[in-house]
């Protein structure tokens, strides 16, 4: 690899992969477990036991770095929320020895920091309903300086990528660093990385499009529509998170469109939905704007305020997307 092993490099891939790793053993072992609480446990306990590891992680690799993340502790620190605490600290002192309930609650709450001149974000866990589907999910990790993603990372446990060594199973881990590409290896045997490279398929009928897998992230009839009009020929592939990102930069599909929800029409796209994928997708030669083609502004707080949707690309194929959207309306 000649990502340059910095000590951001160095803890961002630590702090994904064990959170990954440790996300991968809740859903082993509370899935087989009689669920009689709800059937999102699994999903609440390995996101928040995911900030927890790594915001503890940031605190003691960059004491003064901020982390914006997407959970909060208080629903934890309700009195009727104490079993699952106990059950989120159990998890985190597997790997932070001593993790006790409260302080558990106060890493997890760095994540409420501000957005500063220098900053991390994360999500937990990006794509919950593909985690609980047993289907992609990710844990997506950013460094942001001056409102530019600087280090990208990715914990993909179910995601199998062409020429990336899958060492024990499935399991990609990602990283990007400005200027330096974009590169994968086995989440488990992180040795042997590959460089991504997106796709050079510039003919529009053999475009592979993803989208989310969850209808309500999206406006399904306009993505067909979307692909009608470009004329692409294959079926939208449907996935979950951040995952897409990695496939995209793998050179396995050409396309990523995330069209406004007739739903929710004013949404805005989450910093920690972004940061880290788009990185990853610039890095191994691909393209990422909004669906007018500006550029992702970070330096607009939690929330991509000044974007609407997102395109990403393989690059060659941004000009002709980006005319149908404006064709669309979109
Ligand atoms: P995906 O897996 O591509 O569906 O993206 C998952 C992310 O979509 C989640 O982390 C949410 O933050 C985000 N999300 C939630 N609601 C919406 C919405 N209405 N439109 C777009 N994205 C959403
Ligand atoms: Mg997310």
């Amino acid at each position: 690899m000649i990502v340059t092993q910095t000590p951001e490099v160095k803890f961002a891939l630590r702090a994904v992969q064990l959170a990954a790793q440790l996300i991968r053993q809740v859903q082993a072992e509370m899935a087989s477990a009689a669920l009689t609480k709800d059937d999102r446990s699994p999903v609440t306990v390995a996101d928040f036991a995911s900030q927890a590891l790594v915001a503890r992680l940031l605190e003691q690799a960059f004491p003064n770095d901020p982390l914006v993340a997407e959970e909060d502790a208080a629903m934890l620190r309700s009195p009727q929320e104490g079993e699952r605490l106990e059950k989120v600290s159990a998890y985190v002192a597997r790997l932070l020895p001593g993790a006790r309930p409260e302080a558990v609650c106060a890493w997890i709450d760095r994540g409420k920091a501000a957005p500063a001149p220098r900053f991390w974000t994360l999500d937990p866990i990006d794509g919950t309903t593909g985690f609980m589907r047993g289907d992609q999910y990710a844990v997506a990790l950013a460094l942001l300086v001056d409102g530019q993603v600087q280090i990208g990372a990715l914990g993909c446990p179910n995601l199998d990528l062409p020429g990336v060594p899958a060492a024990a199973g499935s399991g990609a881990l990602v990283i990007a660093a400005r200027g330096q590409g974009a590169w994968a290896t086995s989440l488990d045997a992180p040795d042997r990385y590959a460089r991504l490279q997106v796709s050079p398929c510039a003919n529009p009928r053999q475009v592979r499009l993803l989208r989310s897998f969850e209808s309500g992230h999206t406006n399904v009839s306009q993505v067909d529509e979307f692909a009608r009009l470009l004329g692409v020929s294959a079926e939208p592939v449907r996935m979950d998170s951040q995952a897409k990102y990695a496939v995209l930069a793998a050179g396995v599909g050409e396309l990523i469109l995330r069209l406004l929800s007739p739903a929710k029409p004013d949404y805005r796209e989450k910093i920690w939905d972004q940061a880290a994928g788009s990185l990853v997708v610039e890095e191994a030669g691909g393209q990422i704007s909004d669906l007018h083609g500006k550029p992702l502004d970070f330096t607009t707080g939690r929330t991509l305020a000044n974007n609407r949707g997102i395109l990403a690309s393989n690059h060659w194929l941004h000009p002709p997307a980006l005319q149908v959207l404006r064709e669309l309306g979109a």
